[in-house]
């Protein structure tokens, strides 16, 4: 190919190609401390307040449109009523084609799962379970407020996604139980959502789940993975995890797909569930090698 070939190549991908902003791993890694710092976001607490605060707060700065979705939640255990609030944060809201990136903010009650059984009352910091999603989804509104995303993106915040006692899956999920019954409109053409992906030693399997519930958008997303040499990611379906993109999908009809290193650590430790999972076991990197695969696909889309 001659020079003039190449710089003919070049000149149509800068006129075509949608650039693909970078993601900032430092800052959100600073969201994610910044979430820990108010304490765990247990419903009911003043906790949850700060975490819905610091949420609206953020994004307000960077969305087209901010939805505040609140319920009451009568909790099964301690017969309470709780204020729960997922928050819809929308770039390109009158786009109806449209995608969700969703994450869940709440952390858990109890560390039940902690080998210390005096702390098996405690409620979980979730520095990886809870702040690691909500602190991409935060790092993200930066880009798609400062380039305009080739679809409709709603940042999805889901809360009370962890009330449930181990094995109660009815107890869990209450927030993506209300949005799948109440989807604002235009609703997504999909949904990704993002779990436990802080973990230091970061290993992304497909989720079983996934593959059964959005087949084409697992190889998508983990195609694109492999395209990008992200390789914490790999094809082998190593694991079913209950999930909110299982409610999203058998109650919303919302093909959803869950990106989540469900082995926290890989180590012989367990940190999920447990008064461990706090931000050193955490780190930039894999909030890094998440949100880079988010914003290659969303700025990929045609
Ligand atoms: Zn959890």
């Amino acid at each position: 190919m001659n020079r003039r070939a190449i710089l003919y190549l070049f000149f149509v991908a800068q006129v075509f190609g949608q650039e693909i902003p970078q993601f900032n791993e430092e800052r959100a890694f600073k969201y994610l401390e910044a979430q820990c710092d108010l304490g765990p976001r247990v419903p009911g607490t003043v906790g949850h307040r700060k975490g819905l605060r610091h949420i609206l707060e953020t994004v307000s700065t960077f969305a087209d449109t901010v939805l505040q979705q609140s319920f009451s939640h009568s909790d099964a255990y301690t017969g309470k009523l709780y204020k729960l609030t997922n928050v819809l944060a929308r770039f390109r809201p009158a786009e109806k084609r449209r995608i969700w990136i969703a994450a869940h903010w709440d952390t858990r009650p109890w560390a039940d799962m902690d080998r210390d059984p005096k702390n098996r009352s405690k409620p979980v910091l979730g520095a990886n379970d809870g702040a690691s999603g909500v602190a991409v989804l935060m790092e993200l509104a930066h880009h798609l407020a400062k380039t305009a995303p080739p679809i409709g993106v709603d940042l999805v915040f889901i809360d009370g996604e962890d009330m449930g006692r181990s094995g109660e899956l009815t107890r869990f999920f209450n927030g993506s139980r209300y949005l799948a019954r109440n989807i604002p409109s235009p609703p997504p053409e999909y949904c990704i959502l993002i779990d436990m992906v802080g973990d230091s030693d970061l290993q992304l399997p497909v989720e079983g789940n996934s593959k059964n519930q959005a087949p084409d958008l697992v190889e998508q997303l983990w195609g694109e993975a492999e395209q990008l040499g992200l390789e914490p990611f790999s094809r082998e379906t190593a694991y079913y995890v209950e999930d909110d993109h299982v409610v999203l999908y058998e109650v919303g009809g919302i093909p959803s797909v869950d990106i989540i290193d469900f082995n926290y650590s890989n180590d012989g430790n367990n940190y999920w569930h447990t008064v461990e999972d706090t931000p050193d076991k955490c780190s930039p990197e894999s909030l890094d090698i998440v949100g880079t695969l988010l914003l290659h696909h969303i700025y990929g889309r045609k």
